[in-house]
């Protein structure tokens, strides 16, 4: 049998991902011969590593907290999505170690919105709790779905406020504190801070979502985020975490790799348990 094919996931931590189970259920799914391990790697560890992994003929890459701003930096080129993200979550490299980088996570949240759980995004209020990285890559994606309009609220304003300036252009997007949040009835409210993965609760108040409203955590875990369990004392139609944007990001990450899409649905039973 000929070598595998080496594939990785760069972060810090790491030693939670899921993401080499998920690759391996896609390579036995599609009948790939690859591996894909998860590699802990601190951010002043990055650029060597990455170069060690290209020069042991690495083939491809993800790149997680807190590493993704500096894997766009050392991709030669970067797509569209991605430079507008700011961020890489995804490094192809080419026979001569060439890096060219993605960010799959927009597309996987939409995905999962839209595909999976059917929901329409055309004409809804949304509201993104954060304006980190994670932010940066969904905005795009969510403001080509045509919503009526996205307000960002963060604990630091000021960094919502540099988003929807940078982001205007593709919609109507407002932005504000987490404690001045006053706007009511959002048909979806992500969260994207790491608050839930700490056990922390956000301090919002109680008429943020619209009757029948969707909650949706980008955080994941095994028993439900304080987000999705807020969601669900405020009857919320639907209350998510993030693992159907994991699976659906790395899907497409697979398909950059190696031009096949897996089918997620098994692989999301499986990761729901
Ligand atoms: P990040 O760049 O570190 O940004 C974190 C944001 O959350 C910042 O805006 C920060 O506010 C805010 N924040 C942090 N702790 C907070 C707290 N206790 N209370 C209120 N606000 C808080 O992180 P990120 O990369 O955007 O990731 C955000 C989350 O998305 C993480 O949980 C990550 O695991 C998840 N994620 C999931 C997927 C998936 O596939 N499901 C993909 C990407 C990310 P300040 O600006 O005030 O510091």
């Amino acid at each position: 049998m000929t070598k595998p094919d080496m594939y990785a996931v760069f972060g810090h931590p790491i030693k939670h991902s899921q993401s080499p189970q998920i690759h391996s259920l896609f390579a036995q799914q599609t009948k790939q011969n690859l591996s894909y391990t998860a590699v802990d790697v601190p951010p002043e560890q990055f650029e060597s590593k990455l170069r060690d992994f290209i020069e042991k003929g690495g083939k491809g890459l993800n790149c997680t907290l807190p590493l993704k701003e500096l894997a766009y930096q050392a991709c030669l080129s970067q797509s569209e999505r991605a430079m507008r993200a700011k961020a890489v979550n995804t490094i192809i490299a080419d026979d001569q170690g060439k890096l060219y980088g993605d960010n799959t996570d927009g597309l996987g949240l939409i995905r999962d919105l839209t595909v999976n759980h059917k929901l329409q995004l055309a004409g809804q209020r949304i509201l993104i709790l954060g304006a980190g990285g994670a932010t940066r890559g969904i905005l795009a994606p969510l403001l080509e779905a045509d919503p009526d309009e996205i307000v960002i609220a963060n604990r630091t304003p000021a960094k919502a406020k540099t988003l929807s300036e940078e982001f205007a252009s593709l919609g109507k997007i407002r932005a504000c504190g987490l404690s001045q949040l006053n706007h009511s009835a959002f048909n979806l409210i992500i969260n994207a801070t790491p608050a839930s993965l700490k056990g922390d609760t956000l301090d919002l108040s109680a008429n943020l979502l619209a009757q029948g409203g969707i909650c949706y955590d980008l955080a994941y875990a095994k028993e439900p985020t304080t987000f999705v369990q807020w969601g669900v004392q405020q009857g919320a139609y639907l209350s998510l975490d993030g693992i159907g944007m994991l699976v659906e990001q790395a899907a497409e990450a697979f398909h950059l790799w190696r031009g096949i899409r897996p089918d997620t649905q098994p692989i999301l039973k499986m990761m729901r348990g």
